[in-house]
């Protein structure tokens, strides 16, 4: 990070956290049984196996660090500042990830990309290919958008739904985050939950997954609702080969009522057969990030800390539908600062549209600062 962006950040997360570490402190239970661990401004790594007593402990850290990022672990444990096989774990929260850079089948029509230098750092519009400055070959980099997010907040509801209906978990009981970035993490947190262990929660995993799906698991009722779908569908998540299978399926399946199409699936040939449980696959599989769940030992984004790669904070979702990622979890001062941007698509962030801006120097919110700072396309002048 250059030095004016080092200087500027390390300000305004000093002045976050002495507004917002209590709110942090109160939103994490049991406190003295958690493995935390932040990253800095200034040196780069994660510092890890920290403990802290209590909540005033928690809040002079973060004022004195002032974490770029902050974690916690979703495990309790006996001694969690010693290395992992001596901290003697005892539960842990179970915790769901939502983002869409690990999405596998979901079409992400929407994306916005910027092309980047690896040997200047500087931004250009899609569709450059050389740097200007050292011509250098360009590398295209997704950009945050708000379109993305409403792809991840639909499967975090898918998620929700589904753990409220199979797995009988009532709203109260499960807490929806907004990640900080580009997703949801949705943590439970009851005594009985706490204690599954590493094997229970890979099942789950593959439950929600639907790892190693075969046709005959499926409901006829499930079915039906999917047939409607797959006669409308386009299937553009597929490749060409497996599109045209899908197409010729669908055109026996036209003018076919349901029990007719039902039958026609049991007898696909082996090869159809797959191709149709991967489409089923496809639709219905909610897209977490496997790891997350299954490993007991992971650290998990503190709530109301601050995500060092976007100014925003991760902070819980009262409402879902009304959520706005770019403008809820915007907590940072909104105070002007000058900054010469690299480049940046379009980008409405607290209800005002931006840019593009190519090689422009702006006075932006702060918080907008942070943003852009985070994404590596501006620097403070
Ligand atoms: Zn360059």
């Amino acid at each position: 990070m250059k030095l004016a962006n080092q200087v500027f950040s390390r300000q305004i997360l000093k002045e976050y956290y002495f507004l917002y570490g209590n709110q942090i402190a109160k939103h994490i239970k049991e406190i003295p049984k958690r493995e935390f661990a932040y990253a800095s401004v200034d040196r780069p790594g994660l510092k890890r196996h920290l403990s802290l007593e209590n909540s005033e402990r928690l809040c002079d850290m973060l004022k004195t660090v002032s974490p770029l990022h902050f974690y916690h672990s979703g495990a309790y444990y006996l001694f969690p500042d010693k290395e992992m096989d001596a901290k003697n774990w005892i539960e842990a929260d179970l915790i769901f990830d939502i983002d869409v850079d690990h999405f596998e089948n979901k079409d992400l029509p929407n994306q916005d990309f910027i092309e980047y230098c690896k040997l200047c750092y500087n931004c250009f519009p899609p569709s450059t290919d050389i740097c200007i400055k050292c011509n250098n070959k360009l590398k295209s980099k997704l950009w945050l958008n708000q379109k993305d997010l409403f792809e991840a907040k639909n499967e975090a509801m898918r998620l929700t739904n589904i753990l409220n209906q199979s797995f009988g978990v009532h709203e109260t009981n499960m807490t929806l985050y907004f990640s900080g970035s580009r997703g949801f993490h949705v943590i439970l947190d009851k005594n009985e939950i706490k204690n599954l262990d590493q094997s229970s929660r890979m099942d789950i995993v593959d439950y929600m997954r639907l790892t190693g799906y075969n046709l005959s698991y499926s409901e006829p009722k499930d079915l039906k609702n999917i047939l409607k779908q797959f006669i409308q569908d386009d299937y553009k998540i597929f490749d060409k080969k497996e599109r045209k299978i899908l197409e010729a399926i669908k055109k026996k399946m036209l003018n076919k009522d349901e029990s007719e199409s039902l039958t026609l699936i049991q007898k696909f040939s082996p090869k159809n057969r797959s191709i149709f449980e991967k489409y089923i696959k496809k639709k219905k599989m909610i897209e977490i990030d496997a790891p997350v769940t299954s490993d007991i030992h992971r650290l998990i984004r503190a709530p109301y800390s601050v995500h060092g790669k976007s100014g925003l904070s991760k902070i819980p979702v009262q409402d879902v539908d009304l959520f706005n990622p770019f403008s809820d979890p915007v907590l940072l001062s909104r105070r002007k600062i000058t900054l010469k941007i690299s480049y940046m698509p379009k980008t409405i962030f607290i209800d005002n549209e931006y840019g593009p801006y190519f090689n422009e120097v702006k006075e932006l919110p702060e918080c907008f600062a942070m943003f852009l700072i985070g994404r590596g396309v501006a620097y403070i002048v």
